[in-house]
């Protein structure tokens, strides 16, 4: 902890007391990251000219924070800083520069031209941006590569607490990360918007936000940065879901992977627009649409990093066997009930039957079924 006393021993050791000045308190105050309110140090004569000190700023209603804690959550202005301004980061700053935040972005590639038609300011060092002081660092990097992008963030350049919010696309991850990384007085939001581009392309109405409020300092200026940065989805109609970050990956495992999963088989399949489209063949369509544009590694990063994903892919394959030997078996038996006509025929197909509709929920069908089938053959 910094205190004024700290302070006071780093002024007098550089400068005496008569060459104080405004600029030595604020270098030490900048050294120190602290927020000090303007001091300015006048010659009193009535004091055989010693030192008076007036803070000029204290009663100031333009201080920034006394405006940020006083203002109504949804008129409340942010300064948020995008770190990883691709395809995502992009996506959000449209929404955030609309609403009137000051949007600051960072990413590995060069994005200046894309964010100055934005309204968006970026810088090619992160050491910049941070020295802007936002309040809020958004990160939208690719999840494989969040890790190695958060350490190399020059942290110390920030405000001493700033709140970090991370849109990945799984939580347990980010969130461990974070609370392993970032100082303790920094605040940690983690979020999924469960939207993107493609399916938030005519408005977020309606469309889920999660979030989990991991750690957010007691002071109300932080309880205030956080909500209006939650704010900022609820104004535009998102479903607004509390939820902890174990808890959405589990669910995100067999809802939001098994779509990826079918929408990337599904474009393998070059699936085309026919004259006779459907209800159903048009929502595959969109399926396709909606997930094949994002990245490969957004992809293999929800495969990676969500531990739940694996018993969801077994799973699925599981089912597409299930589901092909119900039919294959239902054929198998109709040919045979054609090729020798007998009831002792109908008997073990009817024995078959029920070890498959048995097997179906006990997942042991396939070994008894391939079983019979071999007895047969032998
Ligand atoms: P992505 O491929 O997951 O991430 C692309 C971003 O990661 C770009 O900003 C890219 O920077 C950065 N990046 C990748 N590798 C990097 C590396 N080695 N070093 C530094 N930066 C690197 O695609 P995305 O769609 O933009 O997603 C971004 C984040 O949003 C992901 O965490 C994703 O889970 C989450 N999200 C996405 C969606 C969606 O619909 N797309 C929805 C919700 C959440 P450069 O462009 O500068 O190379």
């Amino acid at each position: 902890m910094f205190s004024v006393s700290h302070l006071q021993s780093s002024c007098t050791k550089s400068a005496s007391p008569t060459k104080f000045s405004s600029l030595s308190i604020s270098f030490h105050a900048r050294r120190f990251n602290l927020h000090l309110p303007r001091i300015h140090f006048l010659s009193d004569p009535r004091r055989g000219g010693g030192l008076r000190i007036r803070n000029v700023d204290a009663a100031l209603p333009n201080d920034y924070k006394t405006k940020l804690s006083h203002l109504p959550s949804s008129f409340a202005k942010l300064k948020v800083g995008i770190i990883g301004f691709g395809n995502y980061g992009q996506f959000l700053a449209k929404t955030l520069v609309r609403q009137g935040h000051t949007v600051l972005a960072h990413s590995r590639s060069n994005y200046s031209q894309i964010a100055a038609n934005l309204g968006v300011s970026f810088f090619y060092d992160p050491n910049d941006l941070c020295e802007e002081h936002p309040e809020v660092i958004l990160l939208c990097t690719s999840i494989l590569s969040t890790e190695s992008v958060l350490r190399s963030l020059p942290l110390q350049r920030l405000k001493r607490s700033t709140l970090f919010v991370d849109v990945l696309s799984v939580k347990e991850f980010p969130r461990s990360l974070l609370l392993q990384i970032l100082p303790p007085d920094f605040d940690i939001l983690c979020t999924h918007p469960m939207f993107g581009p493609e399916s938030g392309k005519n408005g977020w109405s309606g469309l889920p936000f999660v979030y989990d409020k991991v750690r957010i300092g007691e002071h109300e200026i932080r309880v205030n940065r956080c909500e209006n940065f939650i704010e900022v989805f609820r104004r535009e109609g998102c479903r607004m879901v509390q939820m902890s970050c174990a808890e959405h990956d589990r669910h995100a495992a067999g809802s939001q992977f098994i779509t990826h999963m079918m929408g990337r088989v599904l474009e393998k399949l070059k699936l085309e627009d026919t004259p006779i489209n459907t209800k159903g063949y048009e929502s595959l369509l969109n399926l396709v649409e909606n997930t094949a544009r994002d990245s490969f590694e957004l992809f293999y990063g929800l495969f990676l990093y969500n531990k739940n994903v694996m018993e969801q892919l077994e799973r699925m394959d599981l089912a597409f066997e299930m589901v092909k030997k119900q039919l294959f078996g239902h054929l198998h038996g109709l040919l045979r009930s054609q090729l020798f006509d007998g009831s002792e025929m109908e008997v073990r197909m009817e024995e078959e039957r029920k070890l498959l509709s048995d097997g179906s929920q006990n997942g042991h069908v396939f070994a008894s079924f391939s079983d019979s089938k071999n007895v047969e053959r032998n």
